[in-house]
């Protein structure tokens, strides 16, 4: 993602957006193919740009694209371009117009060992800093990406080996990162040591001589005939070499893993598997505790479609109350956020969304949204129901209010912006004018994931956005936030003065 980041920067839509996905492939026959097929996957976690870098044992070849992945990936000519046994892709999600391909992943480098080619989904949360010291130091960035602080730690990094350099540019940053680098001795996947973001591991191809795979989703997987094999853990580094040979190592120590509660809300796909569960079946289950903590009389339950589709299925089946689709939803909208002003936004809520008149008209309703951001998705919704004669309307979140800014990867709009960091629920109620508003609660949520409660001296999961609770240092933003980000020790101590070898390899 992009530097300067803030919340502050403008969020277009109604919408929590995931900011990237990424996927790569080592030891398949058409790896760029295989690499375009499980980026379009994964085109939910972001809709902006896409790119893809192959390496075929002597060259990196890169193609890079503004738009969907089927926009820049889906002719045989555009494939032909990117030969080769590995690749790594990336999609994206900006509201940058103005930053254009320089930012569109993977990034790549010639360095001192070869070419690096890196795609990050994730945000760090010093890179600011980080920057500030290598151009001090003489470094010329190419783009504006936080990624691109990594390459720059690593082509300076004192350490001899490839591998050891990357371990050392890591342990420098700070927050979220999932990473998908191809050098030319193979392919090294990598997960920030709390697990922030998601990244799993699968093959494609028999045990012995088939590829490896690694995707932000499980979804991505699936879609290329890839068998899942496992997530990489929260802090896990696996190397994977030409012949085949999978190498993990543990270079940040042991640390509580803190993986994003957002993607069981609403950024996975619901037929992925997330942190072991089906993110399908965790949304249902929020419906569930949402009904048992939010119970409602009413004649109909109405998903917010698409993303309150399972938390309304799982509301009807502990309520009772039979689920209804009272609001189609047209797929060939452009998307709200390339519409400039707040007026123009709304309309294209209409034009998103439309009531089911005949069904609706005289009912009392209960809609089921996954979260409300700024509320005014809501409110429109809301009156859409009213408009088509809904006799009540009755607003039910399957997650916590959302009161604070994500700073790992997330595009946020400030807290100032937020509904619920501005209000109460009795005027964010008022607000978005229903007859009545209820948000799960966070230990509802917990439950529905598969834990009795949050714990609140160790919580399973980052919910920052909910709590206000971040779990790592927050460097670039202390400053602007004083003390309203708690500051804990997430990362590694500073790298030592003299390079001492690192040895991190996992019996
Ligand atoms: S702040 Fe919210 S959206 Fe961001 S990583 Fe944490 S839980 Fe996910």
């Amino acid at each position: 993602m992009n530097l300067p980041h803030s919340p502050q920067r403008e969020c277009e839509d109604d919408r929590l957006h995931e900011e990237c996905g990424i996927f790569g492939i080592v030891g398949a026959t058409e790896a760029a193919a295989a690499c375009a097929l499980g980026l379009h996957a994964l085109q939910h976690r972001g809709q902006e740009a896409a790119g893809i870098t192959s390496f075929d044992g002597v060259e990196f070849y890169t193609r890079r694209g503004i738009g969907h992945v089927a926009d820049n990936f889906s002719t045989g000519e555009s494939i032909a371009e990117l030969p080769g046994f590995m690749a790594a892709g990336h999609v994206r999600y900006s509201t940058t117009g103005g930053a254009g391909l320089r930012n569109v992943q993977p990034l790549y480098a010639d360095l001192a060992f070869g070419g690096f080619a890196v795609a990050h989904n994730g945000n760090i949360s010093n890179a600011r800093t980080l920057r500030q010291e290598l151009v001090n130091k003489g470094a010329i960035f190419q783009s504006t990406s936080d990624t691109e602080v990594i390459i720059h730690l690593v082509a300076t990094s004192r350490y001899p080996t490839l591998l050891d350099k990357f371990i050392d540019a890591l342990r420098l940053v700070e927050g979220a990162f999932s990473l998908i680098c191809m050098t030319p001795r193979g392919m090294i996947a990598c997960r920030d040591p709390l697990g922030i973001r998601p990244l799993v591991m699968g093959r494609l191809g028999p045990k012995e001589n088939g590829a490896t795979v690694f995707a932000s989703e499980t979804v991505a997987l699936d879609v290329i005939g890839a068998e899942f094999i496992r997530q990489v853990d929260p802090g896990e580094l696996v190397e994977v070499d030409f012949d085949g040979q999978i190498t993990s190592h543990r270079p940040f120590g042991e640390h509580h893993a803190r993986p994003c509660i957002f993607e069981h809300v609403y950024f996975s796909r619901p037929d992925s598997i997330f942190n072991d569960r089906s993110v399908y079946e965790a949304r249902k289950h929020i419906g569930v505790e949402l009904a048992r903590e939010a119970p409602c009389d009413a004649d109909l339950v109405v998903p917010v479609p698409d993303s309150g589709t399972p938390a309304a299925i799982g509301y009807s089946q502990r309520s009772g109350i039979p689920f209804e689709l009272g609001i189609i939803r047209s797929h060939y909208v452009g998307r709200t956020f390339i519409q400039p002003s707040e007026g123009a936004r709304n309309a294209s809520v209409k034009r998103k969304h439309n009531a089911n008149r005949m069904l609706v008209e005289g009912k009392r309703i209960v809609l089921i949204d996954d979260s409300i951001v700024r509320g005014t998705t809501s409110l429109k919704i809301v009156e859409m129901m009213r408009d088509a004669g809904a006799r009540e309307v009755h607003f039910r979140v399957a997650s916590p209010p959302t009161g604070y800014g994500c700073y790992y990867g997330v595009d946020t709009p400030e807290r100032s912006k937020l509904l619920a960091g501005r209000m109460d629920i009795a005027a964010m109620c008022a607000f978005i004018k229903a007859d009545s508003l209820a948000f799960v609660s966070i230990d509802g949520l917990y439950r529905a994931v598969g834990h009795d409660a949050r714990d609140n001296s160790r919580p399973q999961y980052c919910d920052a956005c909910f709590t206000g609770d971040y779990p790592t240092r927050l460097t670039d933003l202390a400053d602007r936030h004083g003390g309203e980000a708690q500051l804990s020790l997430a990362v590694d101590s500073p790298r030592p003065a003299e390079p001492r070898p690192l040895d991190t390899r996992v019996a």
